[in-house]
């Protein structure tokens, strides 16, 4: 079979494993065959709307029908863009400008907010009609057979700096490598159980989504209502003998700080990897200590790269206030350091981290500019055409050449496992009438955003939270919000984020 698409792991699983389960939720179960028929139908139904090889924005719940979207766009030739479901409006409608897509898949729900946006000439299409379409498996081979693996898989936007979200672009190739990576790392065979937990508008779930479809194992998607307590969840891990997960930092430490570890039995569990944000290793060590055994995995990377380009496997025991490596760079990747002057960063020497290989995204949608400043050309190897992503986060390798992380060189954050840019609060605070200007400061201490506004009037939090809740989501929002005559200026005349930054130690 010819690896050119993400959706031939599919056809392939189909084949190999009919019967096997594939994917399930709350609502429904799929076998790989079921998994591959309803996904062909969208497919299909999408060729009928005249949307073949378009991308496709994909706003629903998180489901197994949503996977089924997914599929169906690749089965069109198309790449799907998929977005959270109470992702603010005026939000959604930069995406789908910045998209331009042939269709938003929706149910009907989520199709009545669409009315009055600009859909910029993309259809609606309703979940339940399209996966009652007709196939034409000779019309969804031809668009499949149509794609090369240089071509786009799927559309993530993540936050940027000046309001607008970044439409990271992934090809194919970028995904096939990773679920060969996945499964070989781990070991993954048919036997394996993964349970979701990552946001499907997150490139995290595209270890669970591709890493399953490669082995032929099992996807359950975590219920969202259950993600609010963190204490259940290795019951449900025990309930349903999951063999492996991924999570996010945030969610491992709410388990650990939980007690829900103490005494817990989960004998089936094999791997716990995690990917996102640093994970401390107190937290770790409750875990280790209440299941040792288990291969313990932090993997790094951005959404601009196919999910990870670095792992380290927990191989020794670390104190609690040691930082874990983020150790090498994944075997169909390489990992460049580079100083500021441009050289390559020795032993013990900080350099940016900047990232080669098939797992590296083709750039922003519709965005050249943004393009051509984080993707660049190997200053080291000038010779050949390498695309080099430039992550902005520094690092340095031991002496053991494992990489450790140490921070960004710029104003984007972690929060709870969210990636977020200050700037993009700053210029939804400044489109909230009153606002003369906005700053929004990190507190690491008590890991909350603290927003800084200059205005004559004096908001009332909850009520400005409100106002921002029209262009930003909810992870985004202030946890406090102060608000001042006249901002701070440096001798330059810019804000002086250090004196903001200062004064929240004050307090
Ligand atoms: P995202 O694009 O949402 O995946 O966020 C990517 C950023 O998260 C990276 O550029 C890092 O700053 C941070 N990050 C990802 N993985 C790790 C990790 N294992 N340890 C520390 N920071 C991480």
């Amino acid at each position: 079979m010819m690896m050119n698409s993400a959706v031939r792991l599919l056809d392939r699983a189909a084949a190999r494993w009919p019967e096997r389960p594939a994917v399930e939720d709350e609502a429904q179960r799929l076998t790989y065959r079921e998994y591959r028929e309803i996904s062909q139908r969208v497919g299909g139904g999408l060729l009928q709307a005249g949307c073949g090889g378009r991308p496709v924005v994909v706003y629903l719940p998180k489901s197994v029908r949503m996977l089924t979207v997914f599929m169906g766009t690749m089965y069109a030739g198309g790449p799907y863009v998929p977005v959270d479901a109470n992702i603010p409006l005026s939000r959604l409608e930069k995406i789908i400008d910045s998209v331009r897509p042939g269709a938003v898949v929706t149910d009907e729900a989520h199709a009545e907010k669409l009315a009055g946006l600009a859909l910029q000439g993309s259809q609606v299409c309703l979940y339940d009609h399209l996966a009652a379409s007709a196939v034409d498996e000779a019309a969804l081979e031809a668009a499949v057979d149509a794609v090369v693996d240089t071509d786009p898989i799927y559309v993530m936007y993540t936050s940027g700096s000046t309001g607008t979200p970044k439409g990271v672009t992934i090809p194919h190739r970028g995904i096939l490598d990773y679920a060969v990576w996945v499964t070989e790392t781990f070991r993954f065979d048919e036997s394996t159980v993964m349970a979701n937990q990552a946001a499907f508008y997150f490139d995290n779930s595209t270890f669970d989504i591709y890493g399953s479809l490669q082995c032929g194992g099992r996807l359950l998607l975590i219920p969202e209502t259950l993600l609010l307590y963190p204490a259940k969840l290795p019951d449900y891990l025990r309930e349903n003998a999951v063999t492996s997960i991924f999570w996010v930092p945030t969610v491992m430490i709410a388990v650990a700080n939980s007690g829900a570890l103490e005494g817990a039995e989960l004998p089936a569990l094999k791997n716990v990897a995690f990917c996102g944000e640093v994970m401390p290793n107190t937290q770790l060590n409750i875990w280790r200590r209440n299941l040792p055994g288990r291969t313990y995995a932090n993997l790094y990377g951005p959404t601009e790269i196919t999910d990870v380009c670095c792992y380290y496997i927990v191989d020794r025991p670390f104190a609690d206030a040691d930082p874990l490596p983020i150790g090498r760079a994944c075997e169909n990747m390489r990992v460049v350091l580079l100083t500021e002057d441009g050289r390559e960063a020795e032993t013990g020497e900080q350099g940016e981290l900047c990232v080669i290989g098939t797992g590296v995204a083709l750039g922003y949608w519709n965005a050249p500019e943004l393009t051509e400043r984080a993707f660049v050309p190997n200053p080291l190897r000038p010779a050949f055409g390498e695309r080099m992503y430039r992550t902005g986060d520094l690092a340095f390798r031991n002496e053991e050449g494992l990489l450790m992380f140490q921070g960004r060189r710029d104003s984007q954050i972690k929060l709870r496992g969210h990636r977020i840019e200050l700037g993009e609060i700053e210029t939804a605070a400044m489109c909230v009438a009153g606002v003369e200007n906005a700053c929004a400061v990190f507190d690491e201490e008590q890991q909350e955003i603290v927003l800084f506004l200059e205005s004559k009037e004096q908001f009332l939090p909850r009520k400005f939270n409100l106002e921002l809740r029209k262009y930003i989501p909810v992870y985004m929002l202030p946890g406090r919000i102060t608000t001042m005559a006249a901002l701070p200026h440096t001798a330059n005349d810019k804000i002086d984020r250090v004196a903001l930054r200062r004064s929240l130690k004050e307090g």
